[in-house]
């Protein structure tokens, strides 16, 4: 057997689960992508091929769908598909989390199972224009109706994949006091509510991952509030940590790949490669070897039942320094691949450099380090 990185100190069941994983997929091969098929649809009929053999969702309780198992499942056949350089388990966990922490009994059976299935797709819509970094300075409105629910109207910005959703984790302001982190909540709103009008952007890059969503008195009921009312704050935190979270990336094995590709160049070529690419070719090697430490720390925090909090800005931090400098040293090693038809290395290498944004840019978390994990003044929208 080869010891995928995750792993530390395997129990037999971890092992078997890994078994299992492997003789499933050796019978369910990715399939090729169909021409014209979008990323985002064809991505989204894998999950559908992983639901279906029970490898989504292994740590959600078997009462909301999933089997009820620990973190270290879900990650061990996160490494498999890395490790084959397969597309990962969907990045719903972060998603999920927030339902599992703050839905109630009734959303979680009904929304979870179907969220793990990809009967229902999920966006997350919490930027806005004027509110990236200060996302409690965001003003979309849910405003109480007479006869109960709320009417929302607003705008939010970069909701990614919002054209292949069904259901958008949306922010809005629900109440009128000083302090902005309790006046916010969250809503389940289906996108096909009349009101809701979804304009994808296209990206430098060709693709249109981002999406304009515009809500024109949007009725949302009580029923699809997340949390109490005020808890959108708490909630936003709560899913944002899990995104940033070494853990949800699933991609580290991938590196993986791409790493050993780097050492194994090196070495052959070695007195051959300009100045300085050998240095940073043993930077990419550190970082990863520092990542999967992390990946292993966050793991056993999993375990022992610790929640993922401020601590992730550091996984965030570490993981976009990782990703930015070994695509930048592949695409100097391996030039080739900038010319490469769908070259997946430049492709990779386009989507590093947005690293830094996603999920809170790198400033924000430093912010965040600075004055949750070292109590140092930061600003205060951090
Ligand atoms: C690929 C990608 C996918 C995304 N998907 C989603 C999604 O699905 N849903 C969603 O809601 N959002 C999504 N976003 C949006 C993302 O969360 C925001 O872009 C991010 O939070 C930054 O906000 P902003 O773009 O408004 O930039 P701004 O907040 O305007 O920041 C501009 C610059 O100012 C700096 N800055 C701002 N405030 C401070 C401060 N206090 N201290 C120091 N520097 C500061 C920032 O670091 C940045 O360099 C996505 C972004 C990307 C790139």
């Amino acid at each position: 057997m080869t010891e995928g990185p995750l792993d530390f100190g395997d129990p037999a069941d971890l092992e078997r689960l890994r078994r299992d994983f492997r003789a499933w997929l050796a019978g369910h091969p990715l399939p090729a992508r169909r021409p014209d098929e979008p990323v985002p649809a064809f991505l989204h009929r894998w999950h559908r091929i992983l639901h279906s053999g029970g490898w989504v969702g292994l740590d959600v309780p078997r009462e909301y769908g999933g089997r009820g198992l620990t973190p270290l499942h879900q990650v061990a056949v996160s490494d498999e598909l890395g490790a084959r350089g397969a597309p990962g388990v969907p990045r719903i966990g972060y998603l999920a989390h927030a339902l599992l922490e703050f839905g109630d009994e009734e959303q979680r059976r009904r929304l979870l199972p179907r969220m793990l299935s990809g009967d229902d797709v999920w966006c997350q819509g919490f930027s806005e224009p004027g509110a990236g970094s200060d996302l409690a300075g965001m003003s979309t409105r849910a405003e109480r109706r007479q006869d109960g629910g709320y009417l929302v109207n607003g705008q939010k910005l970069w909701t990614s994949y919002a054209q292949y959703s069904d259901l958008c984790l949306l922010l809005a302001r629900t109440g009128r006091t000083a302090s902005a982190h309790t006046s916010i909540s969250a809503f389940a709103v289906p996108l096909d509510r009349p009101g809701v009008t979804v304009r994808p952007l296209r990206a430098a890059s060709g693709d249109a991952e981002f999406c304009e969503l515009f809500l024109d008195d949007v009725r949302v009921e009580e029923s699809e509030r997340v949390g109490a009312e005020g808890d959108g704050w708490p909630l936003a935190m709560t899913t944002v940590s899990y995104e940033r979270n070494a853990l949800d990336t699933g991609h580290l094995s991938k590196y993986g790949l791409l790493v050993e590709r780097l050492r194994r160049t090196a070495y052959d070529r070695r007195g051959n490669l300009p100045d300085g690419l050998l240095t940073r070719i043993g930077q990419c090697v550190v970082d990863y070897q520092v990542l999967v430490a992390h990946a292993r720390r966050r793991t056993a925090q999993r375990l022992a039942g610790q929640a993922a909090g401020p601590d992730s800005s550091v996984d965030k931090l570490l993981m976009t320094r990782a990703e930015q400098r070994l695509y930048e040293t592949a695409l100097s090693v391996f030039p080739e691949e900038l010319h490469a038809e769908g070259g997946e290395v430049f492709g990779d290498y386009l989507y590093s450099r947005a690293a830094s944004v996603y999920g809170g840019t790198s400033q924000i978390q430093r912010n965040i380090i600075a004055k949750r994990l070292l109590g140092l003044p930061a600003d205060d929208r951090a």
